[in-house]
């Protein structure tokens, strides 16, 4: 995909080419985040859009979106209608709204992360390592905590572990949270427990629970910059690319 925008700074030794962003979800959290960071990113903001508003896209090389799930149809038409590449940070999509992005990514580069955060990738990769060292002797279970005005649950970062313990393990049993007489914990479950309070910014761990040991995985952010900087280079890698559904691990050539 042409860059629309061609100049070109030097910045700590090396080029890095301006590039221009439509933002979605401007007024909230993440929105914000990438608002304070996009300068010092050599990106410019050129169109905002929050609830209520169009969504548009024109005269951006790339459209971020960080808002509402049920936002997806709407903005993946906007990016199509104008061929821009589009970054999908929003999380909790249903079947039908992830296959509009599917859709979209038909036509035009889509990245599509559930998180952006390079620590968080690395945790992606060091849980499947676990899981294929650790082996089925060990009890898998996945616990997440943030803030409480957080709207999904479980998170985007939680299921995109759970699936790559369920792709190691060969199993679809996922097991939300326990109450009452749930009986023994069956062999083949991955459990996923979703904690919610405060200002917590994201907290992810898997554990790998064997005989007389136990192994923990942990990461926790501390602030979203490191996800609006992980957005920004996903958005700048991707403007580039042909058509297609890519996720962070792409951009980071995990
Ligand atoms: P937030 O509630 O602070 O902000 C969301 C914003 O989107 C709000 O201003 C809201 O008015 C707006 N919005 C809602 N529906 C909209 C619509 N239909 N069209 C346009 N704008 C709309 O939430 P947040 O903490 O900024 O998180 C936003 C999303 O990003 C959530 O799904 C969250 O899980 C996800 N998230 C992803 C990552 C990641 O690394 N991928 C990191 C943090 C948050």
């Amino acid at each position: 995909m042409p860059l629309r925008t061609a100049a070109a700074t030097i910045a700590k030794g090396k080029t890095m080419t301006r590039f221009r962003i439509a933002l979605v979800g401007a007024a909230g959290r993440m929105g914000q985040a990438i608002a304070d960071v996009a300068v010092s990113e050599n990106a410019e903001i050129v169109a905002k859009s929050d609830l209520g508003d169009q969504i548009t896209s024109a005269n951006a090389d790339v459209l971020i979106d960080f808002s509402s799930a049920t936002a997806a149809e709407a903005i993946c038409d906007a990016a199509m209608k104008s061929s821009t590449a589009l970054v999908i940070g929003t999380t909790g999509h249903s079947a039908k709204e992830k296959q509009a992005i599917e859709t979209a990514a038909r036509k035009i580069p889509v990245v599509f992360a559930s998180n952006f955060s390079i620590g968080v990738n690395a945790l992606f990769s060091l849980t499947e390592q676990a899981a294929k060292i650790l082996g089925e002797n060990f009890d898998l279970e996945i616990v997440e905590t943030h803030h409480r005005m957080k709207k999904d649950a479980p998170s985007g970062t939680a299921k995109t572990l759970a699936g790559i313990l369920q792709r190691v393990r060969q199993t679809k049993n996922l097991r939300h949270g326990r109450e009452g007489i749930s009986g023994e914990r069956e062999k083949s479950e991955i459990g996923i427990h979703s904690v919610r309070g405060g200002d917590v910014v994201g907290d992810h761990t898997v554990i790998f629970a064997g005989q007389g040991e136990r192994v923990e995985l942990t990461h926790r952010a501390s602030s979203r910059e490191t996800f609006a900087r992980g957005a920004l280079r996903a958005a700048r890698w991707v403007i580039r690319k042909p058509a297609g559904l890519y996720d962070m691990r792409d951009v980071l050539a995990l």
